[in-house]
């Protein structure tokens, strides 16, 4: 039975040009509209032009165009200055902004770059600070350094970072922004308050975003004077703000906790009829945001309460099917809704989000005429519909706004059917000339400062593009005749093709190399034929090959090394040939290898998709690696001579695998090894046997031939030592732990006949820093996933976290209760966010260091499971701890210590990270540039990450591997990896010895 959404869904990555040629189906008559909307557009601009910028984004942006270092500096000190809590910090902050770009060509004339940036804090805050009559801005500010020195530089960029800030808030509390709107409102505008807050982490951030939502619509009513629902101010806001687990993963909880904090703030908005808008999000939440809107609208208890208000993005491909969706949902329920039409904020990173995924396509446009064209068709739909929905267009584009004046009238819409929306700081040129007629909202944020410039970001961002209309409004050199084309016009002229700067997810890589396909759960039509193929292979699951004899092993390293020569003979094309269909044939049997991974290996299903994309990958990546250095190299030399050098295998090579990527680091090792002319002999982890053999069967039926792999199971004492210690053994690549990598390295050592070379990725003692500088939710969720993610079973996991002592306490609280909205479970269930660990060893191991800690910690915080029973499971703990040197070793599970550092002891804190020996993965988040070079430079670890997650390290983008006690190198996924698996031979041919030195004496 098809479900309402899926017809939606079904377009979520529909390809561009037929998700064009339907608007432009759809929405190609409007054509006709095309010379009274340019004339009208035309009015509109001319008149902004005379106006001026104002104190607005647009006037910013006028001084800092986005394509400017000074720019991008500003937005950096915007989003970082009001949270630092510190001087030393914040003034590094100071030093480090403007130690960039060129200000003197922003601000006139000075010596100091200093003086000159920190007077652009004073422009802005010119109704701050005032200046005697006649005083240069400059020779002002330097005597200001002479009398007061730095802390008023810091003080005021402070103040100047919140002028900016009252640019873009209504007012810090719902009071001062229902006072600040007053002006507005007497000049015809109606408000929608934005109470700033997105993305909740934990549930007590989102009990507080509920209550002042709760507070903020009572305020709101007090001060209302309309009685009409839309002539009433309203309020906009965001889902994810409601409940920190927003995701189609908590589909439950979503339902279960998230809707009657919703049902709440609605009941609220019922009694003091103002009207409630839900923002737009993430692509990846539209679906779901679909579904609780659906819900609320069929809830009998708000049957006859006409303000629950939908936002729709234009910029994405379901966006007129949603349209369409909107207006049989009011039909249906015979209501009328509010939809507020926007083209979407989140462009940037839903490009870059579909590319890490490797989606088959992208969510959005990638052109922005694409995007406008869709604006157009969703508008059609809304204004053909009046009687069941109510329009509301966001947009700050004089073209967009004219167009929708005169389809409305084309349609005999009456101009009172629907309204207008601005944002409070944006377009006010623009609406000022429309309010007259039409109503028009301004969405209005409300919220401290700080709070504010993630918001303000997005803002700059989006119209600081320079496709944008505000952009290209300030431009003189743009002829308004450009600025009104027809979107219609110019999508025909790209014939709906996507951006060719754009490439799809797949090809990011270039032509050759494919970046494997992923998924998106968010996407019902993704999600559910994954889930079934998934789990159809739950019941049919391999036994497990049967281990080797020690006593066999002899006879099968002979084997081997009988095939090598066959091998090593077959020509590095031919082998990079075996390893491409050998990556094909890994994506054809995906299903199985997921299911595999997510029993045996205990794998969640994003880590499990994660872990088949880079085995495929694997065999990409050392395919082109192979054809690349294998090529033969001429060298130079003398005349009547060649010399060319040529890469060969070596012989057979033992392959030891470790069971935390069964499949990913298994086949890596194999297939480098493989492709560089080894025959290979693959013995994997003993929790893991059965994703091998089905890795290695899936080989053979890429072309290997069964001498050149063979699996070898069986215990690593045993079988494994035997096979470290055959004869014609020609290398070991090894992955595990740093002591039986010794202890490998001390067998290979022993043994007689040539010295057999050793590839060794160990373990770390993996550190991050987090200084004062750092946006606090983004590092708790690259913690979360850094620490916990795969139940903390990578070798690239955080295991010390070190956190500067003024935002130590703020960043504790958040990583707890962020942590309490875990959910730890059986794998095999989408909700499950961490599964139990490998086995009952590594479970011993990891509670008698967890009862350890708890003796010695000052403090701890753990995470309650919730199916605990049965399994080897191990609740993530973390544990607040004085001396780093308390651990001395890796702890490969769930388990974080967490230090704190005062600034002065950076040094000492990084000295005490390097002194571990290990040398990994380190994580680092700041805002301060220097920092990141001065520590950086400090620490010797193989992977550095900074302001991102620490594990999760993509073939040849972040080639992995570390150095001291974690490994030899080279690195895995790297391009100088194969070359450790072979030797080189150079050949030379006095080639005037047969014939005289023909090439000279032509
Ligand atoms: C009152 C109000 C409420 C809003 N609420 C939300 C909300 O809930 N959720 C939300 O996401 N946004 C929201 N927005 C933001 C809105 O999406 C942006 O302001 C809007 O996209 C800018 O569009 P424009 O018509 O003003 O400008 P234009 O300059 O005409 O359009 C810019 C937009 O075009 C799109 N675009 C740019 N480049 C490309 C490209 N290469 N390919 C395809 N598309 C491209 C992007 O969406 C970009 O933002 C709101 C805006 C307003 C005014």
């Amino acid at each position: 039975m098809t479900h309402w959404l899926d017809h939606i869904s079904a377009h979520a990555l529909e390809d561009e040009k037929s998700a064009v040629a339907h608007l432009l189906y759809r929405a190609g008559a409007l054509d006709a509209l095309a010379e009274p909307v340019a004339a009208r557009a035309g009015k509109l601009i001319e008149n902004q032009r005379s106006r001026g910028a104002g104190n607005t984004v647009e006037s910013f942006l006028q001084s800092y165009g986005l394509s400017t270092k000074e720019g991008i500096a500003m937005m950096c000190l915007a989003e970082a200055l009001l949270r630092i809590p510190d001087a030393t910090t914040a003034d590094q902050l100071i030093e480090d902004t403007f130690s960039t770009g060129d200000w003197k060509k922003h601000l006139g004339q000075s010596d100091s770059t200093l003086v000159n940036a920190s007077t652009w804090a004073l422009m802005l805050t010119g109704s701050v600070l005032e200046l005697d009559k006649g005083e240069s801005l400059t020779s002002w500010f330097g005597g200001l350094i002479k009398r007061s020195g730095e802390p008023v530089i810091r003080q005021a960029l402070r103040a100047g970072m919140k002028f900016l800030g009252t640019q873009f808030v209504m007012g810090e509390t719902v009071d001062a922004a229902i006072s600040n709107a007053k002006k507005d409102e007497q000049r015809g505008y109606v408000m929608s308050y934005d109470i700033l807050g997105e993305g909740a982490r934990t549930d007590a951030q989102a009990m507080g975003y509920v209550n002042s939502y709760l507070a903020g619509i009572r305020d709101i009513a007090a001060a209302a004077t309309e009685t009409e629902l839309f002539a009433r101010p309203g309020i906009s806001i965001k889902l994810s703000a409601l409940h920190p687990r927003y995701s189609i993963t908590q589909h439950d909880r979503v339902f279960a906790e998230l809707m009657p904090r919703l049902k709440d703030i609605i009941r609220e908005a019922v009694k003091h009829n103002i009207s409630v808008a839900l923002d737009a999000e993430e692509a990846s939440r539209l679906e779901l945001q679909l579904e609780v809107y659906k819900a609320l609208i069929e809830d009998p208890e708000f049957a006859d309460f006409g303000g629950i208000g939908f936002v729709l993005q234009a910029y994405q491909k379901r966006a007129i099917y949603v349209a369409e969706a909107l207006v049989e949902l009011a039909r249906t329920n015979k209501r009328r809704l509010p939809v507020r039409l926007v083209k979407g904020a989140y462009w940037d990173s839903e490009i870059k989000y579909a590319q890490i995924m490797g989606l088959s396509g992208y969510p959005v446009f990638t052109r922005k005429p694409h995007t406008d064209l869709s604006y157009i068709a969703c508008a059609d739909v809304l204004l053909s519909n009046t009687q069941s929905i109510y329009p509301q267009f966001a947009t700050h584009n004089a073209t967009t706004v004219a167009k929708m004046i005169e389809i409305a009238a084309h349609k005999r819409v009456p101009d009172s059917a629907y309204e207008f929306q601005r944002l409070h700081g944006m377009g006010e040129t623009l609406h000022d000339q429309v309010v007259g007629t039409h109503r028009v909202r301004i969405y209005a944020p409300v919220g401290a400062h700080k709070d504010l410039l993630a918001y303000l970001i997005r803002r700059l961002l989006e119209n600081g593009a320079n496709s944008s209309f505000v952009h290209l409004l300030l431009d003189k050199e743009t002829p308004i005749s450009s600025l009104t084309v027809c979107p219609t016009e110019l999508a025909r002229q790209t014939g709906g093709l996507p951006s060719e700067h754009i490439p799809l997810p797949a090809d990011i890589y270039g032509a050759k190399r494919k970046n494997p396909l992923g998924t998106e759960f968010g996407y019902r039509s993704l999600r559910l034929p994954f889930l079934k193929g998934v789990e159809a292979k739950f019941a049919a699951l391999p036994t497990p090959p049967a281990d080797a004899h020690e006593k066999d092993i002899p006879a099968i390293v002979a084997r081997a090394h009988a095939a090598f020569a066959g091998w090593d003979n077959t020509p590095a094309h031919a082998r990079a040939a075996i390893l491409r269909r050998a990556g094909s044939l890994l994506d054809a049997h995906r299903d199985e290898l997921l299911a595999l991974l997510i029993t045996e290996a205990k794998k969640t299903y994003s880590d499990a998709v994660s872990e088949v994309r880079e085995a495929i990958d694997f065999c990409y990546y050392y395919a082109n690696e192979a054809e690349r250095v294998f090529a033969p190299e001429i060298l130079a030399g003398p005349t009547g001579e060649s010399n060319i050098l040529t890469l060969h295998g070596r012989g057979p090579f033992l392959c030891i695998s470790p069971w935390n990527f069964p499949l990913a680091i298994f086949i890596g090792q194999v297939v480098a090894a493989l492709v560089a002319g080894n025959p290979v002999l693959a013995k994997p982890a003993e929790q893991t046997p059965r994703i091998a053999a089905r890795a290695v069967a899936l080989l053979h039926e890429a072309g290997v031939p069964t001498d050149a792999l063979q699996l070898v199971c069986g215990q690593g004492e045993t079988v494994g030592a035997a096979l470290v210690n055959a004869p014609h053994i020609a290398g070991v690549c090894f992955t595990g732990s740093t002591a039986v990598a010794k202890l490998i390295n001390r067998s290979l050592a022993a043994k007689d006949g040539p010295i057999v070379p050793l590839i060794a990725e160990t373990g770390g003692l993996n550190a991050m820093i987090v200084d004062s500088s750092a946006l606090l939710e983004q590092a708790v969720d690259d913690i979360i996933l850094s620490a916990f993610g795969s139940a903390g079973q990578r070798c690239s996991s955080l295991r010390m976290l070190f956190v500067q002592h003024e935002v130590a306490h703020e960043l504790r609280e958040l990583l707890m209760g962020a942590m309490n909205e875990l959910r730890i479970g059986d794998t095999r269930l989408l909700t499950t966010d961490i599964g139990a660990v490998i086995d009952r060893e590594a479970q011993k191991h990891l509670l008698g260091h967890i009862d350890h800690m708890k003796r010695t910690a000052r403090w701890t915080h753990s995470v309650r499971g919730h199916h605990l029973e049965g399994d080897t499971f191990v609740e993530p703990h973390v544990f607040g701890l004085d001396d780093p040197s308390e651990l001395t070793e890796e702890v490969f599970g769930p388990v974080l210590h967490f230090f704190t550092y005062k600034a002065k002891d950076l040094n000492k804190t990084l000295a005490r990270v390097a002194g571990s020996g290990y040398g990994l993965t380190f994580g680092l988040h700041t805002r301060l540039r220097g920092t990141i070079d001065e520590i950086l430079g400090q620490i010797p670890a193989g992977n550095r990450y900074v302001n991102r997650s620490m594990t999760g390290a993509v073939v040849g983008v972040q080639p992995f591997g570390g150095e001291g006690l974690s490994g030899t190198g080279p690195k895995a996924g790297g391009p100088h990896y194969l070359l450790r698996f072979v030797t080189e031979r150079t050949t030379t041919i006095n080639t005037a010895a047969i014939g005289g030195n023909v090439e000279l004496l032509a």
